[in-house]
């Protein structure tokens, strides 16, 4: 008899747990075990289902390091037991916790899919019990025994994505997420068709190695048309600042005054990653193709590629507290550990 598929479910809260405050009318998470009473669909699945609420359940507005560390934890401890790993979280930062966790969880050899609501479980036209169901038939899909999809991804209305390539770009659609710069990883309708040239598999014989260490000290420099010199560097001297991510225009271009290259150039020399992220939604920083970035290039500055903010700045706090040497940092910064950015 074939052994029955067994899933975990960590459950950190967002709107698929809430519920309307009577007296604000704000939405607020509600109590873990009202939620099971409105999914008695889970259990019909035929799998095994253990949940493991983060009580109280969060807004994922309040999600932090601290809880990665927590999830990434608890996929170790029962690594062994489950086929596969649901997260629930709140759509607002979950494509930050899904990089996060792609970075911390090395050599990843089962599904670890995250997923959520647009609508509260409770509501008549919530997307929470379709999201859920179909993340709990990807999580223990297999193939001559082995999971089809090894990586921690994003399932949200019909797409399976790359965490680390994902964005929320809609606060009001079902359809919540993008992947702007890769192909989904499988399409759910009747059936759900996985596209495994796009699906990453490890190397064979290799073993989960969860990586905790985070280091904070970054943060984002978005340039508009009129930023101050002020503005600039009051960022690049915030007291144990290590990197930054500027967000360029186009393919990586800034303005090419002398201030500006100045301010960059005396962070790098003091050793802070400046890491170069176009504003774009699709396609790549390329460094040297316009005059506005060949500038960038002498200060010192870095190519985030075609990575999304949320992967480029969970993936300089992941090597910033995994390791110390600069060299060891900018060799992983320009190479994809994880599938996160195609690099040209
Ligand atoms: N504010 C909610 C959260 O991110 C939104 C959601 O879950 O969709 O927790």
């Amino acid at each position: 008899m074939e052994k029955e598929s067994a899933v975990l479910l960590i459950f950190t809260g967002g709107t698929i747990s809430m519920s309307e405050d009577p007296t604000t009318g704000a939405l607020r998470p509600i109590d873990f075990d009202r939620l099971q009473e409105y999914m008695p669909e889970l259990k019909q699945t035929g799998i095994r289902i253990k949940s493991v609420p983060f009580l109280p359940l969060i807004d994922s507005s309040d999600v932090y390091p601290p809880v990665w560390e927590r999830i990434a934890l608890l996929i170790q401890e029962n690594f062994e037991e489950y086929d596969g790993f649901i997260v629930l979280h709140g759509t607002d930062t979950m494509a930050y916790t899904a990089s996060a966790l792609s970075f911390m969880l090395e050599n990843l050899s089962k599904p670890v899919i995250f997923t959520g609501a647009q609508l509260p479980i409770g509501m008549m036209r919530s997307d929470a019990k379709e999201n859920l169901l179909t993340a709990i038939e990807i999580a223990t899909s297999k193939e001559n025994g082995q999971p089809i999809v090894p990586e921690v991804c994003i399932f949200f209305e019909d797409n399976l994505f790359r965490g680390n390539r994902t964005t929320k770009k809609n606060a009001e659609h079902f359809s919540a997420f993008n992947s702007y710069n890769y192909p989904p990883l499988a399409k759910a309708g009747v059936h759900i068709k996985f596209f495994r040239s796009y699906i990453h598999y490890p190397a064979s014989g290799t073993a989960l190695r969860v990586r905790t260490k985070i280091d904070q000290n970054v943060a984002i420099l978005k340039l508009f048309p009129g930023i101050t010199e002020h503005t600039v560097n009051a960022i690049l001297n915030i007291p144990g600042l290590k990197a930054v991510v500027l967000e360029s225009f186009g393919a990586g271009n800034a303005p090419r005054k002398s201030w500006f290259f100045d301010a960059l150039k005396n962070a790098t020399d003091r050793g802070i990653l400046i890491v170069n992220k176009t504003q774009c939604s699709t396609g790549s920083v390329e460094m040297g193709r316009y005059e506005t970035s060949l500038n960038l290039m002498s200060a010192g500055v870095m190519s985030a590629f075609d990575c999304t903010t949320e992967a480029i700045v969970t993936k300089l706090m992941y090597l910033l507290g995994e390791y110390t040497n600069p060299d060891d940092i900018k060799h992983r910064l320009s190479i994809s550990l994880c599938g996160e950015m195609t690099v040209i």
